[in-house]
Formats: structure tokens, C-alpha cells, sequence
């Protein structure tokens, strides 16, 4: 073999062996939540004239991934920028990293209709409930026009929201106001920062404590 093919195989063959190594490794990384900002592309969400859900959404989850970094949270967002993303995807990628917590972000709609309301699953788990109250209680706290509590089901009608019923980990989904009402879109922001910092210090609060090795005691 020519010595320059020879060559040509081992750096193949190291580019193989090291990105195997580093998608393992990635992949292996505790997870404590996946932050899910709903819709994206050519799915807008609700629309109030050129404002579009997906974007307000995105907006808060960017923000509160950074909150969530820097007070130590390993946070996942299912997207990072304006691509769509079936709700199947969402959750596997919630349930085969073995996410701790999973928060949807979206905004409402309903003409007339103000405040900010948290969905969990019809089952109502303890451990879902407890983390949509903490977020809740936190952006109340921030600052909301109206306080609609949490909620279980699905607003349209009977069953759950997609995501709270086919993630395997606690789970809620955030309507952060409604994207109908002036009053609510001024507060959204107006307050970004605060409601991406409460949110991520009521994820932080709802994680499973760590257990204590008895080897350290
Ligand atoms: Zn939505």
C-alpha cells in the first residue's frame, strides 16, 4: 500500500474512533431538563399580526437556557432556532436522554382573554403539579397580569397535551400569557429576563435531590 493511502486510513480511522468517543460521551451527559419551545418553521402557533408564537417561545426558552447554565442546570433545548419539530420528536428526545423534568413554553389565544395558565397531564402527577405550581408561582412573583393556576387535561377538549402525556418524566406545559392581548405581550417584554430567571430557579428547586453516596458518609 502507498504510503500516503496508509496515512489517509489512520487519520479515517482516528476521525472515526474519536467522534464515536465524543457522541458517546455527549450522549452519556445527565440531562435535568428538556426545555421545549413550542412549534417553529412553518408552524407559527397562535399569531397576533406579525407576531408569531413560535418566536416568543424560542425567545423565552434561549433566555432561560442561559439562566439554567449559569446556576448550574444541564438544560437540552429540543430546538435552538426557528425549525420544526414533530411533538413525537420532542418527547423521544426527552425520554431517551432520560430527562429528569420536561417544560413545554408556549403562548395562548383567545380574543378578550388575559393571564398565564400551566397544563400538566389528567393523571396529575404530584412531581408534574409541584414543578407547573414553582414556575407559576415564580412568574407571578415576576409579574403577570393575571394568575389562570395550573391546569390538568387539554384546553380543546378532553385527554392531555401531547407532551405531558408522552413524556415519562415530570412535565408541563407553560401558556405564558396570551399572544391576543396587548396588556400580556407588553408584559412579555417587558419582563423576558425575569420570567426566564423564575422559571429556571423553579426547575432548579422541582430537580430530584441528589442522592447521598454512603460511601462519602
Ligand atoms: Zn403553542
Amino acid at each position: 500500500m502507498q504510503r500516503w493511502k496508509r496515512w489517509l486510513l489512520i487519520a479515517l480511522a482516528a476521525v472515526f474512533v474519536i467522534g464515536g468517543a465524543f457522541i458517546i460521551w455527549k450522549s452519556d451527559e445527565r440531562v435535568d431538563v428538556v426545555l421545549d419551545p413550542g412549534h417553529g418553521d412553518h408552524d407559527a402557533g397562535a399569531v397576533n399580526g406579525d407576531r408569531l408564537e413560535k418566536d416568543d417561545n424560542l425567545a423565552l426558552a434561549l433566555a432561560t437556557a442561559e439562566e439554567l447554565k449559569q446556576i448550574g442546570v444541564n438544560v437540552l433545548l429540543t430546538r435552538d432556532d426557528d425549525h420544526f419539530l414533530s411533538l413525537e420528536k420532542r418527547c423521544r428526545l426527552a425520554n431517551r436522554r432520560h430527562a429528569q423534568l420536561f417544560v413545554s413554553l408556549h403562548r395562548n389565544s383567545a380574543e378578550g382573554a388575559k393571564g398565564v395558565e400551566i397544563w400538566i397531564g389528567s393523571e396529575n402527577d404530584p412531581a408534574s403539579r409541584a414543578l407547573a405550581q414553582a414556575i407559576l408561582d415564580g412568574l407571578d412573583a415576576a409579574g403577570i397580569s393575571k394568575n389562570r393556576g395550573v391546569k390538568t387535561g387539554y384546553a380543546q377538549g378532553v385527554g392531555d397535551y401531547y407532551v405531558n402525556k408522552h413524556t415519562r418524566m415530570p412535565s408541563c406545559l407553560v401558556e405564558l400569557g396570551f399572544i391576543t392581548s396587548d396588556e400580556d405581550n407588553a408584559l412579555y417584554d417587558a419582563h423576558l429576563a425575569d420570567y426566564a430567571a423564575a422559571i429556571a430557579q423553579a426547575i432548579r428547586a422541582q430537580l430530584p435531590k441528589e442522592e447521598t453516596s454512603t460511601e462519602e458518609l
